[in-house]
């Protein structure tokens, strides 16, 4: 089954041929990439499929984002860029009765930013007893490292101000009291025993999930910290062949065992759309939320003046996990947003290539928002992947100014340096902490500009091409999947997304609102306009 696609603009990402405008592919690989009057054996092509001038581009490819939660999203109240604690309370009200939730069901409640809320806190227990007495409620931060329970919620959980707080985490207790917030190791481990939804309607959200990706011209996703919990759903999934992307799971290092014993088949390799690529490690917490790991203290600190936010993991601890992954010849993933974070890990990647070739892992920094300029020579010498949440610029560039000073805040996601340094690097959207949109993406590293409508770090801003480069043929590089993906060239996967308009030539302030008119993957389309 030969097709040909014709009469557009076909930006290739490759050095050679960059631009062409005909293609073929046949059983969903790249066949021949070229000029429309070069195609050979016209009468064998099934089907010739006229571009009409759009612009096709190889299909984006999500450097990090947790599936899962883009799924169970769907399942959750959003709190997303609400303005107050009132505005949360009627959320939450109105999800009650909208959904028909029965009084002791969980309620998973989503987004907020205590930045954006007039009240500049988080909401404390007993607010939040006041929206859903008769519930367990969690509400999470839009960072994900931090949020509240309720008391009804905290009591099905078991934890009372006698709870053991675990390394790395906070429980917040004022008066004696629980407040209900935590902080990074202790909220993810009370998040975790929270209970799932059943299997169909889960399985119906990451249907949704996967059509969200596809919307957006992705067609590789990542579930960016797999624990064992997410095992069964993973089991029905593959099972019934319902995973139309392909998705590249992070493990939690303690749960290894569990995926190797379930998926045997999916190490470093697909298996119906899933792969186990490695492990993901978290060293510090969040630039908006105040707890990424810093060298300089924060500013507008009111309570103590040298915090610096902290790590999550000891320095022993973050040798062994790299070594562990080196030894398993498994990539490592590791979460670091603060120059100190950053800084424990370039130390500890230094400290194991002694005695292993840990570059054979292709290391990750994922967001990497505050690297430090003088920390990206070694970087570039350590050969690792720096993934920038670049978003950031435009969804809390202004918070960032507040916070880290203007001078610190114009350097965050450095692209435009780490260009300079000649460092392969990608960009991500976390998702769901905020919509996995590729061309909104492009558009913040390529303007650099904030919600407030200011500019934040010009001389960081890329070109076009560099910045569709990070989430095309560098995130599959990522991924050790340059040799399939990320371009368009003879052999690769006909995995494809097309645009209406041409993000190389377009107003640069223009590119945010192109629309992408259909998704391909090795040859089938999977969402079109
Ligand atoms: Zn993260
Ligand atoms: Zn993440």
């Amino acid at each position: 089954m030969r097709k040909l696609y014709y009469n557009g603009t076909i930006l290739t990402m490759e050095n050679e041929l960059p631009v062409v405008d005909a293609l073929v592919i046949c059983d969903g690989k790249i066949e021949f990439v070229g000029t429309y009057e070069d195609v050979n054996n016209r009468g064998d092509i099934s089907e010739e499929i006229n571009l009409k001038g759009n612009t096709m581009l190889p299909a984006f490819i999500d450097a990090h984002s947790h599936f899962s939660a883009v799924a169970n999203s769907f399942l959750q109240v959003s709190l997303n860029e609400s303005t107050s604690f009132h505005e949360i309370s009627s959320r939450i009200r109105n999800f009650i009765d909208a959904h028909d939730v029965k009084p002791g069901e969980w309620i998973n409640a989503k987004g907020y930013d205590h930045n954006l809320l007039i009240e500049k806190r988080h909401p404390d227990r007993f607010f939040l007893d006041t929206c859903c007495p008769e519930n367990p409620l969690v509400l999470q931060h839009a960072s994900g490292h931090v949020g509240v329970f309720n008391s009804t919620g905290l009591s099905v959980l078991g934890v009372t101000v006698q709870t053991t707080v675990p390394y790395g985490g906070f429980i917040e207790i004022k008066d004696g009291e629980l407040t209900g917030y935590m902080e990074e190791n202790a909220f993810l481990e009370y998040l975790r025993k929270v209970p799932m939804p059943d299997m169909s309607v889960l399985m119906d959200a990451y249907c949704k999930a996967q059509q969200l990706y596809a919307s957006y011209g992705i067609t590789t996703i990542q579930e960016g910290f797999a624990v064992k919990e997410m095992i069964p759903f993973y089991q029905y999934l593959l099972e019934h062949n319902r995973l139309t992307l392909d998705v590249v799971a992070y493990m939690d290092m303690k749960d290894d065992k569990h995926f190797f014993d379930y998926f045997p088949n999916c190490i470093k390799q697909y298996c119906n759309g899933f792969k186990l690529g490695g492990y993901k490690i978290f060293l510090d917490g969040s630039p908006q939320g105040r707890t990424a790991w810093v060298r300089v203290p924060y500013e507008y600190e009111n309570d103590d003046d040298d915090y610096c936010g902290y790590g999550t993991m000891t320095d022993e601890k973050v040798v062994d996990a790299i070594k562990l992954a080196g030894d398993k010849g498994l990539q490592i993933l590791a979460h670091c947003n603060g120059d100190a974070a950053i800084q424990q890990y370039l130390h500890a990647i230094k400290k194991v290539t002694r005695d292993m070739d840990i570059q054979s892992i292709r290391p990750v920094i994922i967001h990497a928002q505050l690297i430090g300029i003088d920390q990206l020579d070694l970087v570039k010498q350590l050969e690792l992947i720096p993934s920038f949440f670049i978003g950031h610029v435009f969804h809390w560039g202004d918070i960032h100014v507040l916070n880290l000073g203007i001078d610190r805040a114009a350097h965050i996601s450095p692209a435009g340096s780490a260009l300079e340094k000649d460092i392969t690097f990608t960009f991500h959207q976390d998702a769901p902490v905020i919509e996995p949109n590729m061309l909104e993406t492009i558009w913040c590293a390529v303007n650099r500009i904030t919600k407030s409508g200011k500019k934040l770090g010009e001389n960081e801003g890329i070109d076009v091409l560099d910045a569709l480069k990070a989430v095309t043929i560098n995130a599959a590089y990522q991924y050790f999947e340059e040799d399939i993906k990320g371009s368009i060239k003879v052999g690769k996967n006909g995995d494809f997304v097309i645009l209406d308009k041409n993000p190389l030539t377009v107003d640069k302030m223009e590119i945010s609102n192109i629309l992408v008119l259909e998704t391909i993957k090795e040859g089938k389309t999977i969402f079109v306009r």
